[in-house]
């Protein structure tokens, strides 16, 4: 028999015991039958004072790669050893995860209504009770996600370069790719960053699905932030390669429906002017073929062929 944790309607680590892990169901609204909906959370609570590093996974439903993400760290985790709190969230849009959709009941992007609402709709409420009864209690925060459906990521981390903090943060994560991005309004990582809590967005490949080798170098990613924040004793930096910095990135899309094959793979630096996608009718009849209109490295990319006028095409980053 598996501890189901429990119960608990906020995050109170003080009453928490010292040098444990504990595991906490956080109770933040009902679903239709009246039954409570309750987000897992995993919590290491060090024996000496420290910082409180949140990680929070499944903002959107389908995108699943950061709940191995936290349970391989909390393997190796001593919470004896720590001078902190490890708080970590392996899903958080649990209705979306039960139905392995990006989304919140009601079709609503969890990460474009931060800070909700009290009183507010049922998506506002439960945005809200997340910020205030979770990541209200965190001094920095990792936001995992992966690419939403059709598409696949880089390993990659988003980040306000401008602010040091979480440019460091990034950095140690040691992705393939970081990617200066201030934070948007209404996202989980802009209203983080509205609360003073310095944050790194990590988008761990592509969604529905476990990818061991971005997995791996993620928990050794968050390590090193653990070592960067003294929770941990430093350890060495990750030894992936050093990572490409880009200042901006953008999407390009088709302006004709077809079907599309993408050329460039993942990380794959382009030339301005270097074939980026091959665009058919039903037929098979060669209708576009798209360019990339700039020097750059591949971040993202369609991996669904068919699509509208106005698919994406691909996620170009700047250096
Ligand atoms: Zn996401």
């Amino acid at each position: 028999m598996y501890d189901p944790g429990i119960i608990v309607e906020s995050i109170d680590i003080s009453q928490l015991r010292q040098g444990a892990v504990h595991r906490l169901r956080l109770h933040l609204t009902e679903d239709g039958a009246g039954f409570p909906i309750m987000v897992p959370i995993l919590v290491a609570r060090g024996r000496r004072e420290g910082p409180t590093l949140g990680i929070i996974a499944g903002v959107h439903g389908d995108e699943i790669n950061g709940l191995p993400v936290i349970h391989k760290l909390f393997e190796s985790i001593e919470p004896r050893s720590l001078a902190g709190t490890v708080i970590a969230a392996p899903v958080v849009n649990m209705p979306g995860f039960d139905r392995q959709q990006r989304r919140f009941i009601e079709d609503v992007d969890l990460n474009q209504i931060m800070p909700g609402k009290d009183g507010g709709s049922a998506s506002d409420v439960y945005a809200h009770r997340l910020i205030d009864r979770l990541v209200r209690h965190f001094d920095y925060m990792i936001d995992l996600h992966t690419a939403s459906r059709g598409r696949v990521n880089t390993l990659y981390a988003r980040a306000d370069l401008e602010d040091p903090m979480s440019a460091q943060m990034a950095h140690r994560l040691r992705p393939q790719i970081i990617l200066h991005s201030p934070a948007r309004d209404k996202s989980v990582r802009g209203e983080a960053s509205d609360l003073g809590i310095p944050s790194v967005t990590l988008e761990v490949g592509n969604p529905q699905q476990f990818q061991a080798e971005y997995i791996r170098s993620s928990v050794r990613g968050v390590r090193a932030v653990m070592g960067l924040l003294n929770i941990t004793k430093a350890r060495n930096a990750v030894e992936n390669k050093e990572p490409i910095l880009c200042r901006r990135s953008f999407w390009t899309y088709t302006d004709h429906g077809g079907l599309l094959r993408v050329a460039p793979r993942l990380c794959e630096r382009v030339e301005k002017g270097e074939l980026l996608a091959t665009l058919t009718n039903v037929f098979g009849d060669v209708l576009r073929e798209y360019k990339s209109p700039v020097d750059g490295v591949i971040i993202g990319k369609a991996i669904n062929p068919v699509g509208h006028t106005g698919a994406r095409i691909a996620h170009i980053g700047v250096e």
